[in-house]
């Protein structure tokens, strides 16, 4: 007989693990809070390292979609209670359904960046985060439309919210040093003559092939990297950004007017996911993420049987780390409702 497992978040890993587990003839409902599918690639214009368009990776992966698989759309789950080896899963409209198995592929949020208040966001005009950025690049207008001129100096601040003990993040969210890197590419060949600097305290260009993207940028796109945090930003008369940058490997300190200033913002647990996780007595982590009961051999599994958990659900992942945890996932899945007969 088959099984009934729900799919919490339908971003890339719940879709994975969805159309894997209905591939092996379970019955899946996929929920999903947002009114489509896709979770944050729908707002992403190109992937790294390899500039592919975010819509093509979700159109790959809605062709391995099955119509048999139930979507619910604009449900924000709010409880998932153990009953009788069977959870029961609820929506804040009131839908219920029973499952014998739950996923947990409910992804992240964006760090808030007004919460660094000394970076400006929503007080300059001219201060945009990484994700501003991206819907800036699927808009295909350019920057001219928001400085109302070409840019002639863009600066990237890294690690807004991450590897931050005053944001409460010590964690690093892996992605956005080769997200500023792309983004800085992609703004220079929109505008070949403007000048770009990155401000970066460590890289981490840990990926496959991040490395020759992170030379690229130096060595064909004149990209300048300088090792240095923002102290301060403030807007000028003339609605540049004014930064001061203490650069240490040079021991100076450095002040420039930008026309456009990027907050690489990190990944953070989303606040009901933590709530959930505290409200069934799961393991906690401080960062907010949910724990596996082993990073290394049970990463999707809690200590609740049949509660599983993939991408970053659990942590900060890259989207091919992403994808192949949902794959591990629902390979345990299969293994505990083949169990549970
Ligand atoms: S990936 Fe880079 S920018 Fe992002 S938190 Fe880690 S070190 Fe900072």
């Amino acid at each position: 007989m088959s099984k009934h497992v729900a799919v919490v978040g339908a971003g890339i890993a719940g879709i994975e693990a969805a159309s894997i587990l209905n591939a092996m003839g379970h019955s899946i409902t996929l929920i999903e809070k947002n009114e489509i599918l896709g979770g944050h690639i729908n707002h992403w214009h190109q992937l790294f390292p390899n500039r592919r368009q975010g819509r093509d990776l979700l159109e790959k992966l809605y062709e391995k979609m099955d119509d048999s698989i139930q979507v619910q759309y604009g449900k924000e789950i709010t409880s998932i209670k153990p009953f009788s080896g069977k959870f029961i899963v609820t929506a804040a409209d009131g839908w219920v359904t029973n499952a014998d198995a739950v996923l947990m592929a409910t992804g992240f949020d964006l760090f808030d960046a007004h919460k660094k208040e000394e970076y400006g966001y929503g007080i300059y005009d001219h201060v945009i985060t990484s994700a501003d950025l991206e819907e800036i690049f699927i808009q295909g207008e350019g920057l001219n439309p928001r400085l109302g001129k070409d840019p002639q100096r863009i600066g990237f601040i890294h690690c807004v919210g991450s590897r931050d003990e005053k944001a409460g993040n010590i964690y690093c969210s892996k992605v956005c040093c080769i997200t500023a890197v792309k983004q800085a590419i992609e703004i220079k060949e929109l505008y070949p003559s403007v000048e770009v600097y990155c401000f970066y305290m460590d890289l981490r260009m840990f990926g496959r092939h991040y490395e020759e993207l992170y030379q690229e940028a130096q060595e064909k796109h004149n990209i300048q990297f300088i090792r240095g945090r923002l102290s301060e930003a403030s807007e000028n008369k003339q609605g540049g950004v004014v930064v001061k940058v203490e650069d240490t490997l040079l021991g100076k300190p450095l002040k420039l007017t930008l026309d456009l200033l990027v907050l690489m913002s990190g990944m953070v647990a989303p606040v009901a996911v933590t709530n959930m996780r505290d409200k069934l007595g799961l393991a906690k982590v401080d960062d907010g993420f949910l724990k596996p009961v082993d990073p290394h051999t049970q990463a999707n599994l809690s200590e609740l049987p049949g509660f599983f958990m993939a991408g970053t659900a659990t942590g900060p992942k890259t989207i091919t780390d992403t994808l192949t945890d949902a794959r591990s996932a629902a390979l345990e899945i299969d293994r505990f409702l083949k169990e549970i007969i």
